[in-house]
């Protein structure tokens, strides 16, 4: 595997190279940073959330506490209060008579005026001698029934009732949870009672005072401001007992009934719970909650955890038990996780953008980069391509000052120096093979020339022809008229020859006034035709000063068994039969 990395890896172009590393390392890199970022974040996010919703689980536990302190404080002192002591006596003494009516509204304004000023919900006074109710404010059903006899019997009301009446200590105040109270229609009722006596300091009644869920709502719900008391959009206090229930109206069913009925209807809350609490209109004692906190209510310690809450939402949660005594509630201050998170995903958001930014500038870098490197390698690789093509004249055009600028730099003189050597060699070389004065080949270049085409036309089986010619009475040329003459003479000749022969033949200056031609592809007989057109041109020529000048012909055709030494041999032989036999002519073999 690694292997097959390593090949593929080494098949790309550095390009590619320097950009898959840019981006292997970014990529590594802003993992990196994203994952620490959002762990810390999350972390911080998170606790600072708990710290704050504690801070209101606390506020909210002492208002609460306050509340029912209050409570036992008022009842404490009604139960003293003179306008109470008068009513009990007057009331169950004429609770039988006829004027028990007019009795009783006598005393409904004091007590109005008390159960206004502070919200109570009623406030009952009970006869310890009879059970029966001798007021309420309220004149529900309960008015005038015997708690221990009569049809509410068994209501947490007679409850409270007989716990007081069955209490030793004569100033004990107690309290009872809320239970569905049917005089109020099945409404939730808790009710605070203690003992009412008369000025013998006799046990006359118990007085009972209704505790308004409103008060309880409002603390918990802050008035329905949860926004300003911290709460942001999905948060909310709230209480339960130990049998798991509500005990204040949740926030949800408050604010938006027709989702909250969904969310709880969606994770399983019975058809019955949920229109019992579109009946009376609130979630006290129908709401359950559940979780690990329910496992254990009686227990439960103050913390903070992470759980689904009565929806079915996954919630920030800080809870501690209520220290009231009487009652095993605990109070929950809760916010979504959702929510909670929102600016750790705006945060994450946020850097992810941002990332993906650099990311893209990285890239684009990189790319930038690479080609800063390549392009001059590129340009490099080109001028060593045209050097390998033998083109001397490219010179590299790169303008950085870095190594590649210098690497350029060097690469250029090296050329430099190269083309002047190079035209050195090419110089003598055409020096050492070419004659002087006719600037035609000279003996040396075609004795190569014979190397080269005999092993050619052997090979090929090709035709090869040697021709091989001499002035006439050169001799007579250079006395007559001056060797310069003679010189100008060699000079028109060669031009004549040059004119008359094919690009691909070989034409050489033997030595004085001996010439030779190789025809490469000719055969014996295409020579003689063609070496007798130029006998015929030197023949006719004018040259100048001397007027006209005769050549001899010797030709011969390359056989396979020939050596170069042997072909020279036999056609400076056959040269010389041409002479022999009167000049000016040729003869072949
Ligand atoms: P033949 O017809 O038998 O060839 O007679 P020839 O006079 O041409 O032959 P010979 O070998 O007697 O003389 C050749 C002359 O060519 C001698 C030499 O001075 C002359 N010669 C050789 N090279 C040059 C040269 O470069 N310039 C001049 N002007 N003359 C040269
Ligand atoms: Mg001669
Ligand atoms: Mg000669």
């Amino acid at each position: 595997m690694f292997k097959l990395l390593n090949t593929l890896f080494d098949s790309i172009s550095i390009n590619i190279k320097i950009v898959i590393h840019f981006i292997l390392i970014t990529i590594f890199s802003m993992g990196l940073t994203y994952l620490i970022t959002y762990d810390s974040l999350e972390d911080e996010i998170q606790k600072t959330y708990f710290k704050k919703l504690t801070a209101i689980r606390e506020i909210k536990k002492t208002q609460i506490e306050e509340y029912i302190k209050s409570i036992k404080n008022d009842i404490f002192l009604l139960a003293r209060a003179p306008f109470v002591i008068k009513a009990t006596k007057e009331l169950s003494n004429n609770f039988l008579n006829k004027d028990f009516t007019s009795k009783v509204r006598k005393y409904d304004k004091e007590f109005l005026k008390y159960v206004n000023k502070k919200e109570y919900y009623d406030i009952f006074l009970i006869d310890i001698k009879t059970n029966n109710i001798i007021y309420t404010v309220a004149k529900e059903s309960d008015f005038k029934t015997n708690i221990e006899q009569g049809k509410y019997k068994n209501t947490n009301l007679a409850k409270i009732y007989k716990s007081i009446k069955n209490s030793k200590d004569n100033n004990d105040i107690d309290i009872i949870d809320f239970q569905h109270y049917n005089p109020s229609g099945g409404q939730p009722a808790s009710f605070i009672a203690t003992k009412v006596k008369n000025k013998n300091n006799e046990v006359s009644a118990i007085i009972v005072i209704q505790i308004p869920i409103n008060k309880i709502n409002n603390i918990m719900t802050g008035n329905q401001n949860w926004e300003n008391e911290g709460f942001g959009k999905t948060g909310e206090a709230y209480l339960i007992s130990q049998d798991c229930s509500m005990r204040n109206d949740s926030r949800f069913f408050i604010e938006d009934k027709m989702n909250y009925f969904k969310q709880i209807s969606d994770i399983g809350v019975k058809k019955e719970i949920i229109e019992e609490i579109k009946k009376n209109k609130t979630t006290v004692l129908f709401q359950e909650v559940k979780g690990a906190i329910c496992n254990n209510i009686l227990n439960v310690k103050s913390g903070i955890d992470i759980i689904k809450d009565y929806r079915g939402i996954e919630v920030l949660s800080s809870f501690a038990p209520l220290n009231i005594q009487g009652l095993n509630w605990i109070i929950l201050s809760e916010i979504d996780k959702k929510e909670a998170f929102i600016y750790v995903n705006q945060i994450q958001d946020k850097i992810f953008f941002t990332l993906i930014a650099i990311f893209i500038i990285i890239i684009l870098t990189s790319i930038i980069f690479s080609k800063t490197i390549t392009k001059p390698i590129s340009v490099l690789i080109l001028a060593v391509k045209n050097l390998g093509n033998g083109d001397l004249t490219k010179r590299v055009n790169i303008k950085c000052n870095d190594e590649l600028g210098e690497l350029a730099t060097c690469f250029n003189n090296s050329l430099d120096k190269l083309e002047k050597m190079t035209y050195s060699v090419e110089h003598f070389t055409r020096l050492s093979m070419t004659d002087n004065l006719t600037q035609i080949h000279n003996r040396l270049k075609l004795n190569h020339e014979l190397d080269i085409e005999i092993r050619r036309a052997k090979r090929t089986k090709s035709n090869l022809t040697l021709v091989m010619f001499d002035i006439d009475h050169f001799k007579n040329i250079n006395d007559t008229y001056g060797h310069d003459v003679g010189d100008l003479s060699l000079i028109g000749l060669v031009n004549i020859i040059n004119q008359n022969i094919r690009k691909t033949d070989v034409f050489a200056r033997w030595g004085g006034e001996e010439f030779m031609i190789l025809l490469v592809d000719t055969n014996l007989d295409s020579a003689i035709l063609m070496v007798e057109k130029i006998r015929i041109k030197i023949e006719k020529n004018n040259f100048k000063k001397i007027t006209n000048m005769t050549c001899s012909f010797g030709i011969t055709q390359c056989k396979k068994e020939d050596t170069k030494e042997a072909l020279i041999k036999r056609v400076d032989e056959i040269l010389y039969e041409a002479k022999h036999k009167g000049r000016n002519r040729i003869e072949s073999q």
